[in-house]
């Protein structure tokens, strides 16, 4: 790789991140099929949706930038977090445990989205790139928004409690004990 200016440095990271959304559109219908509660698999469901349209956003910004070729590359750290989601979505065990750790995984991927996209959307502002800036920002916010979906999941509020908790008040369930692993966390107030 050769990297003699900032649009260089920007179109690397594009490229990275094509590769990056590419690879959670296989991602994240295997996660959703893991997922025990109905509201995660809900919320993987249509960030998955939203990840197509982040794909077309990135085609979108290559267009916009005149490069009728995205490079060519594969994001190797998307490739190891989803690789740790495979671990998880092969694991045996509590259903709600494996909920939390599915939570866990897909915090990891957002947030690694996160700081490409802020690289991202910094290096178009840097080059007066305000469009495709403001395309990133959209993606950007997108990924905020399903992370913090995720830690809501996770931690619950004052009407249910949350995957966290519902899972450290179980132990030793195993999937077959099928109660509690398709439906939704019950509503139990918060004390
Ligand atoms: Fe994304
Ligand atoms: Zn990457
Ligand atoms: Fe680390
Ligand atoms: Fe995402």
């Amino acid at each position: 790789m050769e990297l003699n200016s900032l649009s260089d440095v920007l179109i690397d990271a594009l490229g990275d991140l094509y590769s990056a959304e590419h690879q959670l559109v296989v991602a994240l219908p295997q996660m959703a099929a893991a997922a025990h509660s109905y509201e995660l698999r809900e919320a993987f469901e249509s960030h998955l949706d939203e990840t197509r349209g982040q794909v077309e956003r990135l085609d979108q910004v290559f267009v916009e930038m005149g490069i009728t070729f995205p490079p060519s590359k594969t994001c190797k750290a998307m490739a190891a977090l989803i690789l740790e989601g495979d671990d998880i979505i092969a694991a045996t065990g509590d259903s709600v445990a494996i909920d939390a750790a599915l939570i866990g995984a897909a915090q990891r991927v957002e947030h690694y989205e996160i700081a490409c996209y802020g690289t991202a959307s910094a290096l178009a502002g840097e080059l007066g790139l305000d469009s495709t800036r403001s395309l990133l920002e959209q993606t950007l916010e997108e990924e905020g928004n399903a992370n913090k979906l995720l830690t809501k999941l996770a931690a619950g509020g004052r009407l249910s409690s949350g995957i966290n908790r519902l899972a450290a008040t179980r132990s030793g369930n195993d999937e077959t004990d099928d109660e509690e692993s398709s439906v939704s966390p019950p509503s139990a107030p918060l004390t």
